[in-house]
C-alpha cells in the first residue's frame, strides 16, 4: 500500500551533503526525513580517504558509515527510495519517490550529486578504487614514486590533474581524443609546458583497460602507436613543441601504468532541479545556489557536486554546504525566510 509521509525536510540522497544537512535539520529540531535508494554516494566508492580532516586514512565506505551512525542516533528515517518529483503545494511540497509513496514536505533539501561520465570500456567498473579512479585531486597522492599513470580527458580537470599527478608519479601521460586541449587556462598550459614528466597524447583514445581482478589495472591500449618524431602542439599560440617521450615509447600502443584517471568531466544530476524549474549556472550546468544554499524556488535547498557552490568537489565542502542548507531550511520552515541572491 503506497504511504504519505509528513516532514518539516526532505533530504534526498545519502552522501555526504545529505548526511551533514539532515544532522543538522535534526539538531534544529526540524522532522526530517532522508529519501534515497543507495547508501554513501561517491566518498563510499573514493577508496582511501586521506582528506577529510579529523580522521586521516579511512575508507570512504567507513567515513559515509560514521555520518550515518550520527544521523542515525538522532532518529532520521531513511526511505530507501529516490526522489522522482516534486511539486509546490502552496507554502508545501509534494514530493514524490520511486515506487509511488509520497512526502509531503515543508522544504526540500537535493543532495543528489552528479553522474561522472566514463569511458564505458570493459572492466572499468569493476577496477573503480583498483587503478582506476575518477578523481585526481583526490587518489594523486596515492601514486607517489609509482612509475606511471596517465589521466584521460582535455579539459582544465584533466589538465590541472595531469600536473599535480605528476608531482607524485614518475611518468605522467595526459591522453586526449580531440586534436587540441579544450579551452585550457593558459596558466595552466604554461605550467603543462613546463612539467619535465608529462607527455601529451592528442589525437588518442584509449580502447582497452588491461589488468586481472586480482591485480586490478596495470595498463591501457591506446588508439594508435606512440610516435616521438610526431610534434605535438597543445594550443595554437604555443610554438614549444610538446612531446617528452619516455625512451622506449616509441611506437607502442600497450602502456604499462599503475594507474588511469578518467577526468571526462561529470553531469549535475538534474531530473528534479529542472521539474521545479531552478535557475542553473549558465557556464557549467550545475544548479545555482547562494551562500545559504538557497535555489530559485524559495523553499528548496541544494548542496553538495550538484551545485556551483564551489568548484572544489570534495566530501568536506558537500558536507559543509549540507549543514548551511539545513540552517536555510530552518529559517524558511519557522518563518518563510527566503532570500535568494541570483548569480
Ligand atoms: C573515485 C573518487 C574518489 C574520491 N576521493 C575523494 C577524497 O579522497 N576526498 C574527498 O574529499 N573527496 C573525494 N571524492 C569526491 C567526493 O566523493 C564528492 O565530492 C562527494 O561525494 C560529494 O558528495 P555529495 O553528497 O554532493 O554527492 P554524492 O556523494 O555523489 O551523493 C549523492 C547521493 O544522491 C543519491 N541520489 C542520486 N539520485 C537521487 C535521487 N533522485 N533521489 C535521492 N537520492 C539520489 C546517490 O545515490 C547518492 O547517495 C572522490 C570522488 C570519487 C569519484
Amino acid at each position: 500500500m503506497l504511504e504519505t509521509h509528513k516532514a518539516d525536510v526532505l533530504v534526498a540522497g545519502q552522501g555526504a551533503a545529505a548526511f551533514a544537512a539532515a544532522l543538522y535539520a535534526a539538531r534544529y529540531q526540524l522532522s526530517t526525513i532522508i529519501v534515497s535508494e543507495s547508501f554513501g554516494g561517491e566518498t563510499a566508492i573514493g577508496g582511501l580517504i586521506e582528506n577529510y580532516p579529523g580522521t586521516p586514512d579511512i575508507d570512504g565506505f567507513d567515513l559515509m558509515l560514521k555520518f550515518k551512525e550520527q544521523v542515525d542516533n538522532l532518529e532520521v528515517p531513511t526511505i530507501s527510495r529516490n526522489l522522482v518529483a516534486v511539486e509546490p503545494d502552496g507554502d508545501r511540497f509534494i514530493c514524490t519517490l520511486d515506487g509511488g509513496d509520497i512526502v509531503d514536505a515543508g522544504s526540500v533539501i537535493l543532495c543528489v550529486g552528479r553522474e561522472r561520465r566514463t569511458l564505458g570500456l570493459p572492466n572499468e567498473e569493476e577496477w573503480t578504487g583498483k587503478g582506476v579512479s575518477y578523481c585526481s585531486t583526490c587518489d594523486a597522492p596515492l601514486y607517489r614514486n609509482k612509475e606511471a599513470a596517465a589521466v584521460v580527458g582535455g579539459g582544465n580537470a584533466a589538465t590541472e590533474g595531469a600536473i599535480l599527478l605528476a608531482r607524485y608519479a614518475k611518468h605522467v601521460y595526459l591522453i586526449y581524443r580531440g586534436d587540441e586541449l579544450w579551452r585550457p587556462e593558459p596558466i595552466q598550459l604554461k605550467v603543462l609546458s613546463q612539467v619535465p614528466n608529462i607527455r601529451v597524447l592528442l589525437g588518442t583514445t584509449v580502447t582497452e583497460l588491461i589488468g586481472t581482478d586480482l591485480a586490478g589495472l596495470t595498463g591501457i591500449r591506446i588508439s594508435r602507436p606512440m610516435d616521438d618524431n610526431e610534434t605535438v602542439k597543445i594550443h595554437p599560440e604555443q610554438t614549444e613543441p610538446l612531446n617528452k617521450s619516455r625512451e622506449d615509447d616509441h611506437g607502442k600502443d600497450v602502456i604499462d601504468l599503475d594507474g588511469i584517471f578518467i577526468e571526462a568531466g561529470a553531469d549535475p544530476r538534474l531530473e528534479v532541479p529542472n521539474m521545479l524549474g531552478l535557475d542553473l549556472n549558465e557556464e557549467t550546468g550545475e544548479v545555482h545556489v547562494d551562500r545559504g544554499q538557497r535555489t530559485s524556488v524559495p523553499g528548496i535547498y541544494a548542496a553538495g557536486d550538484l551545485t556551483d557552490g564551489t568548484s572544489l568537489k570534495q566530501t568536506v565542502t558537500a558536507a559543509s554546504q549540507g549543514a548551511i542548507a539545513a540552517l536555510s531550511a530552518y529559517g524558511y520552515v519557522l518563518a518563510g525566510e527566503h532570500h535568494y541572491e541570483a548569480a
